[in-house]
């Protein structure tokens, strides 16, 4: 049963509805995304040139505390408090950006994984915040008139506000991308407030729009403002989080490989990194 109104729906275009959340979102052909067309590819773009030097996690996530975020943090639900202490304990515990933090992202012994990934893009979410916080005084409509990030550029589009792929400025783009992920985080029947309750079964499609869309931040920041972190003496705990974030989506397949295009350079830097840590000598 039921067949009636879900086969037509993609033909409908012309119907003027309001959705909130994407009409069909498991779909069994993962390859194609019905966002796709918010990439522009551009001609080459040059070479990335960012220097790769990391630090203390904790400190890397404290570092932006420090500057002012746009948008207040999210607190987890108490369901989730403990797994929350369970990141900042390993934050505290990594002392190198490499191997110590690819095993910080594993989902520990007993816990659920849509609880761990909820936890995570919460925490992911806070460190974006927090980032783009600091890039907010130089990435201006003025100096970023495209959401860019090398060869990409992004264009906004949320089924809402946005119907069709829209060319914003980088500042615009973001309060945008930050809006989306915090009302995603939000919606309790996306992320569950009760400890009890189902995720739905759409999670983690939802989850991986929020990842891409996360990562499309970095992107930027890398491309267009590294110079500047540099400056403001950043760089390392910039690495530091994005590795971080890195590591979480790899180890749970949450971004496709082509929408990391724009990073892949960096990313196979220190995908493969083993024990470069000081601890790592410790026997
Ligand atoms: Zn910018």
């Amino acid at each position: 049963m039921g067949g009636l109104f879900s086969k037509k729906k993609k033909e409908e275009k012309a119907e003027p509805k309001k959705e909130e959340k994407k009409p069909e979102p498991t779909k069994a052909g993962k390859d194609k995304d019905e966002d796709d067309d918010d990439v522009h590819e551009s001609k080459d773009a040059g070479e990335l040139k960012v220097s790769d030097e990391s630090s203390n996690a904790d400190d890397s996530y404290s570092f932006w505390d420090r500057n002012k975020t746009l948008k207040p943090a999210k607190e987890l639900p108490k369901g989730r408090a403990n797994a929350q202490k369970t990141i900042n304990a390993t934050m505290k515990a990594t002392l190198g950006g490499g191997a110590e933090l690819k095993q910080a992202v594993k989902l520990p012994a007993g816990e659920d994984v849509n609880e761990w990934i909820a936890v995570n893009t919460v925490h992911f979410y806070n460190a974006a915040n927090m980032i783009y916080g600091t890039c907010s005084e130089f990435c201006t409509d003025k100096e970023c008139p495209a959401m860019s990030a090398g060869k990409n550029e992004y264009l906004w589009k949320d089924n809402v506000n946005y119907k069709k792929p829209t060319r914003v400025t980088a500042p615009t783009y973001i309060d945008l991308l930050l809006n989306w992920v915090s009302d995603q985080i939000s919606d309790p029947a996306l992320f569950p407030i009760d400890e009890d309750a189902k995720f739905p079964r759409n999670f983690m499609v939802q989850v991986k729009q929020i990842y891409k869309r996360v990562f499309r931040l970095y992107a930027h920041i890398y491309w267009q403002h590294f110079q500047k972190m540099k400056a403001i003496g950043a760089t390392a705990h910039l690495n530091t989080c994005f590795k971080h974030f890195i590591y979480f989506v790899l180890e749970f397949d949450l971004i496709r490989k082509q929408d990391l295009a724009p990073m892949e350079k960096f990313i196979s830097k220190f995908r493969d990194e083993t024990g470069k840590s000081d601890k790592a000598a410790a026997s």
